[in-house]
C-alpha cells in the first residue's frame, strides 16, 4: 500500500500549481510552439504524446523546453487507446516514450492502470528514479466504486493517483468529492469528474483535496469531455483562491450551457471581494439539484426553466410575494440547511422603470403574455400600484393572472385604440432572432417598451418601438437587475451594477461576434 506522497522536493516544488495545462497538437513542433506560447502564465504543462504521429520525434524538443525553462512543471503522457488516449502503439512503446520523457527532463510521468498492472512491476518502477508516477485511471461512462477502484490502483506504487470518472448527474460530483475529502489526507490524490456536468468538481475538486485539476488551452483544445480552459478557472472561477470557506453558488437549469448569469455573478464576486464562486448546473431533475445542493454544499442558487414552479414545493419557506407569484429563481441555503425561496424577476421589471418614470403608481402597463415572467412582472407592478393590463395568446391564463393579480385583460384587437405608459414583453418572441414581433408597428402606442429578451440586444419589438417615437428598455437591464437582486440577497451587501452591466454586454458581444459568419 502506498502512503503518504513519496515524491521529493527534488523532483517537485513543494507547492504544485493547482492548474496543469493539457498541450496537444498536429505534430511535436506545434506542441512546443504552444508550450512556449503558454509557459509565462502557465508553469504547469501535459504534453500529450499520445496525440502526435511520432511522438518519439517530440523527445529532444522536450529537453531543450526544459532546459530553457527549469522552473516549469510537466507531466509526460502518452495514453494508449485502451486507457482513452490516442497512442496506438504497444504498452512497452509507451513505456520506452515516458523513460525518454523523463530524461529530458518531465518530472511527472503518466501511466494508465491498465499499462501498469500489465507489465512488470520494475519497468513501471524504474520510470520513478528520475520522475514522479502519477498512476491514472479514466471511467468515460460514470462515478461509480471510487474506493474500490482506489484500492485497486493503491497495488501499484505510484506517487499520485489520479482517477478521473465521468458525470452524468450533478450528484456524481458529491461522490467524488466526498472521496476526495475521505481519502486525501492519505494518498496523493487526483479526482476529477468529465463531462458537462462536472463542472463543480474541476472547480471545488482542488479544495476537497485534489492535488491539481486539468485544464484546456482553448475551447476547442479539450483533452476531455467537460474540460475547461485555465483562463476560465483562473479569470472566471478564481481557482487559485478557492478555500475552505468559499461559498458556492449557481444558476441551475435545463438547459443551462449557454446561460450569462456565472460571467455576471462571479464578475460581481470579485468585484466586491466575495469569498464565492458561482457555477453552471445542469440539472436534468430536481431530485438532482436537491441531492447536490445539500451535498455539496450551496449557498445558493439561480432557478431557472424548467424547475422555478417546481422547486417550490421543495423549499421551507418562501417569501409572500413569490408564493403569489408562484414561481421562484432565487434560492438561499440558510446556515441551519433550510432552503429559503425569492423572485427577483419581478425586481427586474420595476428597478429599471422606476429609474425612468416619475412614479409607477397609477402608471398604465401592458404585460404581452402571462407565464412565469409576466406573472413576476405583474405582481412587482402592481404592488407599485401600476395599472397593469394582461394580453396574452390564449385567454385562459391571461385571465387566471388577471384574477389573481386584480389586473385586467385586453384583446388584441383594441390594442390600436388604447395607448399606454409603459409595454412589458413577457413571451419569447423575438428570441435569437430579429424577425419576430410580439406586436407590429401600429400596436405599439406606448411610451415605454420594455422587451424581456436580451438576446438579440435591439430586437424586432425594440426596433419598431423606436421607429414610433418610444423610448426602449432593453432585456438586459432585466438580466443585470434580476440578477443584482440575487446578489444583494446573497450578500447582504449592494450590488456592483455597473460592473454587472458591463460583463454582460462583453459576454453577449464576444457571443455575436462568435456566431457571426467569418468574411473571407
Ligand atoms: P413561459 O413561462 O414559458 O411563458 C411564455 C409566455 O409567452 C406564455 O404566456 C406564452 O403564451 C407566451 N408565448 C410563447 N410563445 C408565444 C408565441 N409564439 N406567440 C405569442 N405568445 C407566446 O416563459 P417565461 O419564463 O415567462 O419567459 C418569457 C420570456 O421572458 C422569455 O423570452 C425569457 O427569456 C424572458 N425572460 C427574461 C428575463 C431577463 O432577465 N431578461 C428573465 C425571465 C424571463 P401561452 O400561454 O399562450 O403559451
Amino acid at each position: 500500500m502506498s502512503s503518504a506522497p513519496t515524491y521529493t522536493p527534488r523532483l517537485l516544488p513543494l507547492r504544485m500549481p493547482r492548474v496543469c495545462v493539457a498541450v496537444t497538437g498536429a505534430d511535436a513542433s506545434e506542441m512546443m510552439e504552444k508550450a512556449e506560447a503558454l509557459v509565462r502564465d502557465n508553469p504547469f504543462l501535459e504534453f500529450r504524446l499520445d496525440y502526435l504521429a511520432k511522438p518519439g520525434l517530440a523527445i529532444p524538443k522536450i529537453k531543450a523546453f526544459m532546459e530553457s525553462h527549469p522552473d516549469t512543471v510537466v507531466i509526460a503522457t502518452c495514453r494508449r487507446t485502451v486507457a482513452g488516449g490516442r497512442f496506438r502503439g504497444s504498452m512497452a512503446s509507451e513505456l520506452d516514450i515516458l523513460a525518454k520523457a523523463s530524461g529530458a527532463g518531465c518530472q511527472l510521468l503518466d501511466v494508465a492502470l491498465q499499462t501498469a498492472i500489465k507489465s512488470k512491476p520494475a519497468q513501471v518502477q524504474k520510470l520513478r528514479a528520475r520522475s514522479a508516477l502519477i498512476l491514472s485511471f479514466h471511467d468515460f461512462r460514470g462515478t461509480k466504486k471510487l474506493d474500490e477502484k482506489l484500492q485497486k490502483m493503491l497495488a501499484v506504487q505510484a506517487d499520485f493517483h489520479k482517477i478521473v470518472s465521468t458525470a452524468t448527474t450533478l450528484s456524481d460530483n458529491v461522490t467524488m468529492i466526498r472521496f476526495l475529502a475521505k481519502e486525501s489526507d492519505k494518498h496523493s490524490l487526483i479526482g476529477i469528474c468529465m463531462g458537462e456536468q462536472g463542472i463543480i468538481s474541476r472547480v471545488l475538486g482542488v479544495r476537497a483535496g485534489s492535488v491539481f485539476t486539468f485544464a484546456a488551452l482553448s475551447p476547442d483544445e479539450k483533452t476531455a469531455p467537460g474540460q475547461v480552459t485555465a483562463q476560465e478557472l483562473r479569470n472566471l472561477y478564481r481557482i487559485e483562491q478557492v478555500d475552505a470557506a468559499t461559498r458556492v453558488y449557481g444558476v441551475a437549469g435545463d438547459p443551462v450551457v449557454h446561460s450569462l448569469s456565472p460571467a455576471i455573478m462571479n464578475a460581481a464576486f470579485r468585484r466586491e471581494n466575495v469569498n464565492a464562486v458561482y457555477l453552471t448546473l445542469h440539472a436534468k431533475t430536481l431530485k438532482d439539484l436537491l441531492t447536490c445542493i445539500r451535498g455539496i454544499p450551496l449557498h445558493g442558487i439561480s432557478v431557472t426553466m424548467p424547475y422555478k414552479e417546481a422547486i417550490l414545493k421543495h423549499l421551507d419557506n418562501t417569501d409572500s410575494h413569490t408564493t403569489k407569484i408562484g414561481a421562484c429563481n432565487t434560492v438561499v441555503r440558510a446556515q441551519d440547511g433550510k432552503l429559503y425561496g425569492f423572485n427577483t424577476d419581478a425586481a427586474g421589471v420595476v428597478r429599471p422603470l422606476e429609474r425612468r418614470l416619475p412614479t409607477l403608481e397609477g402608471a398604465k402597463i401592458l404585460v404581452l403574455g402571462a407565464g412565469g415572467a409576466a406573472r413576476a412582472a405583474v405582481f412587482g407592478l402592481k404592488e407599485r400600484g401600476c395599472e397593469v393590463y394582461i394580453l396574452n395568446r390564449t385567454t385562459g391564463p391571461a385571465k387566471k393572472l388577471a384574477r389573481q393579480a386584480r389586473a385586467r385583460t385586453v384583446k388584441r384587437a383594441d390594442l390600436k385604440k388604447l395607448s399606454f405608459d409603459v409595454i412589458v414583453n413577457a413571451t419569447p418572441v423575438g428570441m435569437g432572432n430579429t424577425r419576430e414581433t410580439p406586436l407590429q408597428e401600429h400596436e405599439i402606442n406606448a411610451r415605454y417598451v420594455f422587451d424581456m429578451i436580451y438576446d438579440p440586444a435591439e430586437t424586432r419589438l425594440l426596433k419598431l418601438a423606436r421607429e414610433r417615437g418610444a423610448q426602449v428598455i432593453p432585456g438586459i437591464e432585466m438580466f443585470v437587475q434580476q440578477a443584482a437582486r440575487q446578489f444583494e440577497i446573497w450578500t447582504g451587501k449592494p450590488a456592483p451594477g455597473d460592473e454587472m452591466l458591463r460583463t454582460v454586454l462583453l459576454a453577449l458581444q464576444e457571443r455575436a461576434a462568435k456566431s457571426a459568419p467569418v468574411k473571407k
